[in-house]
């Protein structure tokens, strides 16, 4: 009969918990700054970083070497300068209703696609002081930053307010879009399309002293996207952004452990329907788990399927993954252990692999998405726990 009966109870992790390994960290920005080779690393760190926890995370980068933070919002780096980190940040993505002021005075550079530079000239005025801005221009993606056929005319401005001391041009930069497909030409054209744009910048005056292009992807398979500043996020967490690559493969590890306990264990005839709509049924008596994960979690309710881990046996979910939880029939798996209850067991749905658990791809994969998705969904109902935090 298999229970688990923690050690002691100061061992006994939250029932359900994304445990954050932040040596993890460490070890993937220490080999993204080797990488670099002399580039600053600007770690990036939206969306609570990746799922990952925003603060404890930007703290072990700084510590392993990044020099910058990235945001999507200004909100997001607002909290970081709060807590006390005093590193540059720059944050990118902005509507008429940011709070431009807040980040001038918190010294957070923006990213400027065009439309902003007024806000940020306004905000720096009302402040008597001078705004950071990194200049966006759209290469090939299509989304923010400046067309090419605007761009003369963003730089002249740009140029115009520098000299009138409301803002500082540090940066030139843009986002590639299929840097996580090698073998396409597309990156090599959005390079050339930044060579441009640096040299008209250049043309108005403008001395920028920053030159970023560099996701995840281009860090880890062109040097030619380096510049003298790179943006990785996903492989910060360990995590590979190209189909059919391994975090291992690249000497990145994981650093988020998805786990719960099993919360109830029963045996059940065969034939026995399981969740809603009833679409698995047990073909022999089995015995059921219920894994206390569901959507309301972050777990995709498509991913019937998707891998748990027992006693070191994977298990795939069958029927399908409610708000709150989801079944694996304990008599599937091959070697699967149907006598005694696994209530309290530990199950493992993904994280580094020491444990032989699934990889957060194999989740992607059973979810139709990617692995960004998967653990930047793990909703705030499940407690991060921090392992290592301190230095090594
Ligand atoms: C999210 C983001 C990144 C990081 O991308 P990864 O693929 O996670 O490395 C870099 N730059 C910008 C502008 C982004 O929005």
């Amino acid at each position: 009969m298999k229970s688990a009966v923690p050690a002691t109870l100061a061992e006994r992790l939250p029932e359900r918990a994304a445990i954050i390994d932040l040596a993890a960290v460490r070890h993937n920005v220490r080999h993204l700054v080797a990488l670099a080779a002399g580039a600053d690393v600007m770690a990036v760190v939206k969306a609570d970083a990746y799922g990952h926890g925003a603060l404890p995370v930007a703290r072990a980068a700084l510590e392993a070497g990044a020099s910058w933070l990235g945001l999507a919002h200004i909100c997001e780096a607002l909290p970081l300068r709060a807590a006390g980190i005093d590193s540059p940040m720059l944050a990118w993505l902005h509507t008429i209703d940011s709070d431009f002021a807040a980040a001038v005075a918190a010294n957070i550079d923006l990213g400027c696609s065009g439309w902003e530079l007024p806000y940020i000239v306004a905000a720096a005025e009302a402040l008597r002081t001078t705004a950071r801005i990194h200049l966006k221009i759209d290469t090939g993606l299509g989304r923010n930053g400046c067309t090419p056929a605007d761009w003369d005319e963003f730089v002249r401005r740009a140029r115009q307010a520098e000299l009138a001391g409301t803002v500082t041009v540090v940066g030139i930069f843009s986002h590639l879009a299929v840097a996580d497909e090698p073998d396409r030409p597309e990156t090599a054209e959005q390079l050339a399309a930044f060579a441009t744009a640096n040299a008209q910048a250049e043309a108005a005056g403008l001395r920028p002293s920053l030159r970023h292009i560099a996701n995840s992807a281009g860090v880890l398979s062109r040097a030619d996207t380096h510049f003298n500043l790179v943006r990785p996020g996903l492989a910060l967490y360990g995590l590979s952004p190209f189909a059919g690559r391994t975090s291992e493969s690249l000497g990145l590890r994981p650093v988020m452990t998805l786990r719960t306990v099993i919360s109830l264990c029963k045996d059940v005839p065969a034939g026995q329907g399981v969740s809603y709509g009833l679409d698995y049924r047990t073909a022999s008596a089995s015995t059921l788990g219920l894994v206390p994960l569901g959507y309301a979690d972050g777990i995709p309710r498509i991913a019937t399927g998707g891998p748990v881990r027992v006693n070191g046996v994977t298990y795939p979910v069958v029927g399908r993954i409610a708000m709150d939880q989801m079944v694996i029939d304990l008599g599937y798996a091959e070697g699967a252990a149907t006598d005694g209850s696994v209530i309290g067991t530990e199950a493992l749905l993904f994280g580094p692999g020491d444990d032989g658990e699934a990889s957060v791809d194999e989740w992607a994969a059973a979810a139709g998405t990617i692995n960004y998705e998967v653990v930047t969904r793990i909703s705030p109902r499940v407690p991060r726990v921090y392992r290592n935090t301190t230095p090594d």
